[in-house]
This record gives structure tokens, C-alpha cells and sequence, in this order.
């Protein structure tokens, strides 16, 4: 998605006019959560705790209609507060009262309470709202897919304004509860257990919870006719998979890929740690898009990820994800590396565990099919700016830069890193300055200087092989053997329309 990226300083400046320090005690809350590349997304004065959204969805006119019920604590006294939002509201009512709104920007929706929030109580907020998602647009666009048979809301770095009102930004987690009413014949899949299904009238409600914190973007919902499979893991989570009844030809690759997905968190835990979710699965809706997300416990799949064969490999960063990315998640968008180098490195080591790979070849292959003026080398992993926040750099110059970590120092704290991170942060945020600071710590070594080369200094850097294999590969290898291309390559670049649109 492009915004209109305001300098932070110009925000600091706006926020610093609407909070005087001589201010009576109750103020309005900030239009945004204070992101460097989107200062509109997210909201200040308050945080969310859980969601409730009760819906009804007719996949022939696109229809939605929705109550969803907020229950936030502010974090300062609020006069007014703001939610993100693109579908056209009712009513609102706060702590029971109805309250005035207005709407502002491209998604902005203030509310104005008959009371003031008092600083640290909790509220409760019900909005009323109905509306066609695919008719709202940001900038021209809209993130609801619609497909022959219903849509679907799954984009990064926001869908939720076209379906829900919420605090846009993945520093607000919360749990929640997803009910879905569909017509019969028709089925609603979204994020955690599928907890009830109830038929009535000609129409079926689904629902659906999440029960550990959760970030807006990764909220999801699709709507269609879908086959589904289920599944239990060894340690007792459910797993629950659909794929449209639409596939044509990309049906069995997609199944054969999927339905993979226990066995691939299963040894996803041994590398990263306890899964850290309720449930899991994979859904693969009939869209006309490309790419994939790693909407929480849910990951959604585009059928053009299937459409070569089955591919392991996207169910692996997908999955990988549920740790780097949904359990940790970045505190601001310029953390993106944390989410998708991690996610890139765990294809690289799913590569190498099936032996079509080490990750240190694909390293060295991916260093060395791009040449020093390629402006690939240009991308900042660390701070790529908006409009590079999911460029093929991010990726995988990200995850050299994790390659390079790994020869820095060895396996063994190199994996316990890979392990402990994840439980460090669990369910929090957290930004690439974390992770350096992290690593330091259990390695005992200074690693400011190669995170800096990695990640924030343009240019293509030097990629020496690991210290303990170049004395060997010398010794029998002179001069020193061409890389071949290693077997996972095209698979896992196969990928690499994950999160674009
Ligand atoms: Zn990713």
C-alpha cells in the first residue's frame, strides 16, 4: 500500500500542539500510534484488550454488516479518541451511552463520548456499521478481495479498516472473538478454534477465537464455499485447513502443500520453541492475487503459490511467522526485518534439514546472483522505508545478514538465539535494536559493527565463508569451486510474491 509518508518530525510537532503541558487533565486522543512510515495507522489514549465482532456477510451483493464491541483501557484522560475505520457507522455507544462521531482522513472515525475516559479504567465501545469492503478505497485501493463466491480480508501492513474498527497498528494486540453469520452452503473461516456452528433460517454462524494477543493485520476473515480438513497435532492443538472448492488445477498442489502444515510447526518447535497459538491450519481462498500472509494461526495462501507444484517452502515462512512476526511482533513498520528475514532464514534451514541446500549456499548463491550495482544492495534491511518495507532485500539480504550471524558465532549460541527470542518477547513487540542487544547477550560477542554492515549500510558488503569451513574448503577445494545453484533455489524464489499485491 503507498501512503503519504509524513516526516516524524512534522508529527512530533502536530502532537506536541494538541498536548500542551498546561492542558486541562482531559485531551483528545493522537489520530496515530506515533509509526515512522504511517503516522495515521493506530491510534494514542488507549489500548485495546479484545474484540468481539458479530457479522453477516452475503456474498452476492458484498454486504457486511457488523456489531463490534471494543473493550479498551485509556492511558490518559480522553475527551475524544480515535479508531480506524472505513465502513459507514450507525452508532456508537461508549460505556453504554451513545456517543457522537465523525469521520476524518482516509480511514480515521473519532468518537466523542457524553464522558470523558478516565485514565487507566477500562470502556467498553460498540459500533454499528454496514457497508460493501470492496467499495471502500485508500488511495484507489481496496484490500478485500472478492471472489466468485464470497471475499477475503488478509493484507499487510492493514486490512482491518475494511471490516472492523480497531487501533490499527500491531503495537495494540488483543484476543478475539470472530462470529460470522453466512448463508447455508456457505462457510466463514477466520483466525484460532472454530469454537461453535450453528444453522438457522437458511443461514449458518461460525465462531471463531483467538485467544492470545493478536495484531489487527493479522485478524483475517474469508468467506466462501470451502472444503475442510482436521487435524489434531502430537501435543493436542486442532488444526483445520480449507481450500475453496474453486482451485481448477492448483487443488492437489495446494492440498499437498497445506495439509503439511503440523508436520512443518512440529519441527518448526524444535528450532523456535513451544508454537505459540491455540490452534492451526491454512486456507486457500479462490483470489485472484499472488501473494501469501501469515495471518495468526491461519495463514492465508494464494492458489498462484500452488500453481508450479506443491511448495513446502511458503508453508514454512508462513508458519515461521507465527513466531517472528505474530508472537514477536515489530514495534514500528521500519522493524520489518525481524518479521520477514527470520521468515526467509527458517526456508533456508527447512532447505537445508531436506538436503536440497545449506543455508550458508543459499547464502553465498543469493550473494553471489547479485551483482555489486544491482540496487538490491541499495535496500536497507533494517530501515527500508515505506515503500521498500517488503522489497526482495528485507528478505534476503535479511537473511544473509542472519547467515552471517551464524558464522559469526557458531551453531550452538546461534540456535540458542534462534530459540530464546521468541520466548523473550513472547505475544510483545519489539525492534531490530532488540534483537542486536539479544544476540550480544547470549553471545557474549560485540555485534553491533555486523548488524550495521547488514542491515543499515547501503552497498554491497563483504561475505567471507564461515571461519571454521574456509581453511577446509581451501585445503580441497583449489582454487576454490563455483557455487552451484542449490535445489531449494527456485522453490524458495517461487515465494517471493509473498506480500506483494
Ligand atoms: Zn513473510
Amino acid at each position: 500500500m503507498h501512503r503519504k509518508v509524513i516526516a516524524p518530525s512534522v508529527l512530533a510537532a502536530s502532537l506536541l500542539l494538541v498536548i500542551p503541558a498546561s492542558a486541562a487533565s482531559s485531551v483528545p486522543g493522537a489520530p496515530g500510534i506515533g509509526d515512522s512510515y504511517y503516522p495515521t495507522s493506530g491510534n494514542g489514549g488507549y489500548d485495546v484488550s479484545h474484540y468481539d465482532l458479530r457479522l453477516k456477510y452475503e456474498p452476492k451483493t458484498d454486504l457486511l454488516e457488523g456489531t463490534a464491541t471494543l473493550l479498551a483501557t485509556a492511558t490518559q484522560e480522553l475527551s475524544r479518541f480515535n479508531l480506524d475505520f472505513g465502513l459507514k457507522v450507525s452508532e456508537i455507544r461508549v460505556n453504554g451511552a451513545k456517543a457522537k462521531f465523525a469521520t476524518s482522513g482516509a480511514h480515521e472515525l473519532e468518537v466523542t463520548p457524553t464522558q470523558a475516559l478516565e485514565k487507566g479504567k477500562q470502556a467498553s465501545v460498540v459500533v454499528k456499521y454496514a457497508g460493501k469492503p470492496s467499495e471502500f478505497k485508500v488511495d484507489g485501493w481496496s484490500a478485500w478481495q472478492r471472489t466468485p463466491d464470497g471475499g477475503v480480508a488478509a493484507q499487510e501492513p492493514d486490512s482491518a479498516v475494511w471490516w472492523f474498527p480497531s487501533n490499527d497498528h500491531p503495537l495494540d494486540k488483543a484476543t478475539f472473538d470472530i462470529s460470522v453469520n453466512v448463508p447455508d452452503g456457505t462457510q466463514a473461516i477466520s483466525n484460532g478454534v472454530l469454537q461453535s456452528q450453528t444453522s438457522k433460517l437458511g443461514w449458518t454462524r461460525y465462531n471463531w477465537r483467538s485467544n492470545k494477543p493478536q495484531a489487527t493485520y493479522l485478524a483475517t476473515l474469508a468467506v466462501g464455499k470451502f472444503d475442510i480438513t482436521t487435524g489434531t497435532t502430537a501435543s493436542g492443538l486442532p488444526i483445520l485447513n480449507a481450500y475453496s472448492k474453486d482451485l481448477g488445477d492448483n487443488a492437489g498442489a495446494a492440498r499437498a502443500s497445506v495439509e503439511r502444515t503440523g508436520e512443518v510447526a512440529e519441527w518448526l518447535e524444535s528450532v523456535f520453541g513451544p508454537y505459540p497459538f491455540n490452534a492451526l491450519g491454512g486456507y486457500v481462498p479462490n483470489v485472484p492475487s499472488g501473494f501469501a500472509l501469515e495471518t495468526q494461526s491461519r495463514p492465508f495462501y494464494s492458489p498462484r503459490q500452488f500453481a508450479n507444484g506443491a511448495n513446502v517452502s511458503v508453508v514454512v515462512h508462513e508458519l515461521a511467522h507465527q513466531w517472528y512476526g505474530d508472537s514477536v511482533s515489530v514495534d514500528n513498520w521500519k522493524d520489518i526485518w525481524i518479521n520477514e528475514g527470520f521468515a526467509r532464514y527458517s526456508q533456508w534451514l527447512w532447505s537445508e534439514k531436506e538436503g536440497e541446500g545449506t543455508a550458508q549456499e543459499l547464502a553465498d548463491w543469493t550473494y553471489r546472483t547479485r551483482p555489486a550495482d544491482d540496487p538490491f544492495w541499495q535496500v536497507k534491511p533494517g530501515d527500508p522505508g515505506a515503500d521498500n518495507q517488503f522489497h526482495g532485500a528485507v528478505y534476503d539480504r535479511g537473511a544473509i545478514a542472519i547467515q552471517a550471524l551464524r558464522n559469526e558465532i557458531g551453531d550452538e549460541k546461534f540456535f540458542k538465539i534462534l530459540k530464546g527470542w521468541p520466548t523473550e518477547h513472547a505475544y510483545g513487540n519489539a525492534k531490530v535494536g532488540d534483537f542486536v542487544r539479544y544476540a550480544e547477550k547470549v553471545s557474549g560477542k560485540p555485534l553491533a559493527q555486523l548488524f550495521e554492515t547488514w542491515l543499515y549500510t547501503p552497498g554491497k558488503p563483504a561475505f567471507a565463508p564461515p571461519s571454521s569451513q574456509s581453511p577446509l574448503a581451501r585445503s580441497s577445494k583449489a582454487p576454490a569451486a563455483e557455487p552451484v545453484e542449490p535445489k531449494s533455489w527456485k522453490k524458495i524464489a517461487a515465494t517471493n510474491s509473498i506480500h506483494e499485491h
